[in-house]
């Protein structure tokens, strides 16, 4: 027996593709907003420092783009990388994100630091590693020890002076997110990142997405505490 396709979810499902390329998804927008709104889970990932880079790619080594990212000249690259945890468990395939940084940092979800028995890795901001885990890194060249740069990204909102000054926030202040409507979810501590080249946009970990479906929800908002 076929299974019936509801032809009204399917429906949805289009218009909001349709909605989406054409820029103008109702419920995300807000009237007098100079941007609109965007929320995206980042997978687990490492950023790479040229030197870590060369050592498990080779000398000379350059990341290839594969897709860029939503925040210019930020992009998913070719390059995975095998992450090895203290008792010896890997993840297999975890993406570089490039452009290549001054140091090199890996980016786990709660669950994927469980799953290594990384434990208590700490939330942080990006590159304040002060403290954090370190871990092996393997790539087709070569193996890397960080010393340290093992975090739970703390959720954050990228956002340019124009947003900044809509919202009333500036760099470093914390906002609130609602996600979602009837049994809405709202995170409480999103980090303010204000910086001219940035473009609005909220981070959160696939943890974080998952918990509030983010994949499903109709509305975003972000409010000051
Ligand atoms: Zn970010």
């Amino acid at each position: 027996m076929t299974p019936q396709v509801d032809r009204l979810a399917v429906e949805s499902i289009v218009r909001e593709i349709v909605l989406k390329r054409l820029g103008t998804c109702p419920g995300k927008d807000r009237v007098g907003h100079p941007s609109r709104l965007v929320v995206n889970a980042s997978a687990r990932h490492m950023h790479v420092s040229p030197q870590d880079l060369e050592a498990m790619f080779g000398p000379g080594h350059q990341l290839k783009p594969l897709r860029p990212l939503f925040q210019p000249g930020t992009f998913a690259a070719e390059e995975t990388v095998v992450l090895v945890g203290p008792r010896g468990r890997v993840i297999s395939n975890l993406r570089i994100l490039g452009p290549v940084r001054s140091t090199s940092q890996v980016e786990l979800s709660f669950t994927d630091a469980i799953m290594l028995g990384i434990e208590n890795v700490p939330l942080r901001l990006s590159g304040d590693l002060e403290g954090t885990p370190g871990t092996f890194v393997m790539g087709p060249q070569g193996v890397v020890e960080l010393n340290k740069g093992v975090i739970r990204a703390a959720m954050h909102v990228h956002m340019g002076p124009a947003d900044a000054e809509f919202y009333g926030v500036r760099h470093r202040d914390l906002m609130k997110l609602r996600v979602g409507d009837g049994a809405a979810v709202t995170f409480d501590q999103v980090r303010v990142r204000v910086d001219p080249a940035s473009r609005l946009e909220v981070h959160m970990d696939t943890d974080e997405a998952n918990a509030c479906a983010l994949h499903l929800a109709k509305q975003v908002e972000l409010v000051k505490p």
